[in-house]
């Protein structure tokens, strides 16, 4: 049969795509519907014809699907932020757990029954919304004129007011409910993309869960002109009306550092370079536990790690799913305080922390040079003395110690938390050659992931443990942490 353009059609959902749309068939042809859930009997239009597919707007559920649980907010469908909230909490763990073993299976060439030997069950949360400690809002005008604050639409770059966003944490609403107020009271301009005109750009919003500590960074386009104060206190101002914004704020139960980031590029890129704290501390601090994977509810064993973050730092969004990432991949690396261990990818040394309570030497190493200042710092901060890192590509300084021959830092254990891209080939290369014992893959990505476990499996390693961590409830992301051990020495 052929299908047109704006036809209507019904059709059952048999099955959950990539990106979280409903999958079914009408006459043996294929439709992708957005916003159906599996289970579910709907009528859909079509919106674009393929040879033999066809994407198709979800119009009415006929027959709701068991897994079908109403939205928490009412923007779901036009945000597409999160792409599952319709589905509920146990399928979204069952889709992801599949979408790891089928990209093992069919991008990995694996054999299903091995698959199903090795994998673990996913750790899933305990309360999938509210789970973000950052938020990133965009601030521009509505069709009045008025002065808000959202997200963008889909793909667009319109933003639709919304300040309540379930994914973040709370005090969000409060904060850019404050700001709005400030800047519609003080006749501050939102940035408008096109023109590159206007003040205010973005809101910045960062909690410490354990601390409770909130940060707020403005972004904003413009450097003021510097403003000499009568009186005591004296030094530029950045915002208009500064004093009225800093007070409003400071008054937020939790406030602890209030900034401005100055960015006056025409760019995508959120942040500007340049930070000036108007109150407050410059950072915030989080503290975050090993847990004992291996026991039911993961208990803390009482250590934590502190860390301190700036509205420029890199910093897991997901902080108690975080920790059962970092706990499962501990007990994986298996260590007893003898092994030296690298820990490629490693951001801001959060990994490699964890790693070197339990390892005699830990060796991080990242690309972004800033990071490795961070994560050094972060080490003295929790007096970790046996933590090293390195700025250069991760591929490069392994590659580059094998050279240089260097029998005193030969991983036993090498960890990597690659990029949704995967590792490099060339990265891959250098693990093979230096053949740690085990090698413990965190990866964002399931299809990169099976790629390179591929690679590696050829290269003389076996799988031994699989386990998916929830780090995005509601969204399709999907985490994994494998355990390989070598099979050829
Ligand atoms: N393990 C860290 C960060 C993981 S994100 C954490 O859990 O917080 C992946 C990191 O890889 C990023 O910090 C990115 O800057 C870094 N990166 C990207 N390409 C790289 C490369 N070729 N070599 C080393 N690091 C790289």
């Amino acid at each position: 049969m052929n299908f047109q353009k704006n036809d209507v059609v019904v059709v059952e959902i048999e099955d959950i795509g990539n990106d979280g749309e409903g999958i079914g068939k009408a006459d043996g042809f294929t439709l992708f519907v957005k916003d159906a859930v599996v289970g579910d009997t709907v009528e859909a239009r079509i919106v674009k014809v393929r040879k033999n597919y066809a994407y198709a707007r979800l119009e009415k559920v006929i027959k709701p699907s068991p897994f079908r649980v109403e939205a928490k907010c009412a923007y779901h469908r036009q945000c597409g932020g999160c792409q599952l909230q319709t589905l509920s909490y146990e399928k979204q763990l069952e889709f992801k757990e599949k979408k790891i073993r089928d990209s093992l299976i069919r991008i990995g060439g694996f054999e299903p029954e091995y698959v199903d030997a090795h994998m673990e069950p996913i750790v899933g949360m305990e309360e999938p919304f509210r789970y973000r400690n950052k938020a990133q809002y965009p601030v521009g005008t509505d069709k009045n004129d008025k002065v808000v604050t959202g997200f963008y639409a889909g793909r667009t770059h319109s933003i639709i007011a919304n300040t309540d966003c379930w994914l973040g944490v709370e005090e969000n609403q409060e904060i850019l409910d404050c700001i709005l107020e400030y800047m519609r009271e003080n006749r501050i301009s939102a940035y408008d993309e096109a023109s590159g005109t206007g003040l205010v750009r973005h809101i910045l919003i960062r909690k410490g869960f354990s601390s409770g500590e909130i940060m707020v960074c403005l972004v904003v386009n413009k450097r003021m002109a510097h403003v000499q104060h009568a009186g005591k206190r004296s030094g530029p101002d950045y915002l208009p009306k500064q004093k009225v914004l800093v007070e409003k704020l400071a008054r937020i139960k939790g406030m602890t550092s209030v900034s401005v980031s100055i960015n006056t590029e025409k760019t995508n890129v959120i942040m500007g370079k340049e930070i000036h704290t108007l109150w407050g501390r410059d950072t915030i601090s989080d503290t975050i536990h090993v847990r004992d994977m291996t026991q039911p509810g993961y208990p803390f064993t009482g250590k934590g790690l502190t860390f301190c973050i700036s509205p420029l730092s890199f910093y897991q969004v997901n902080p108690g799913q975080t920790e059962k990432l970092y706990s499962l991949a501990l007990e994986y690396a298996g260590l007893t305080g003898k092994e030296t261990v690298w820990d490629l990818y490693c951001g801001i040394g959060t990994i490699s922390l964890f790693l070197a309570g339990s390892a005699r030497k830990v060796y991080g190493v990242e690309i972004v040079p800033q990071a490795i200042a961070d994560a050094r710092e972060n080490a003295r901060r929790n007096g970790i003395e046996n933590a090293e890192f390195f700025v250069g590509k991760a591929e490069e300084v392994l590659g580059d110690f094998y050279e240089g021959n260097d029998t005193e830092a030969k991983p036993d254990v090498i960890v990597v938390d690659p990029p949704r891209k995967g590792c490099d080939g060339a990265c891959l290369e250098a693990m093979l050659r230096v053949r740690p014992e085990r090698i413990v893959y965190v990866s964002c990505d399931p299809a990169t992931l099976a790629r390179d476990l591929r690679v590696l499996c050829d290269g003389g390693y076996a799988v031994e443990r699989i386990r998916g961590t929830d780090m995005f409830g509601m969204t399709v992301h999907t985490e994994t942490v494998v355990l390989m051990s070598r099979v050829k020495s």
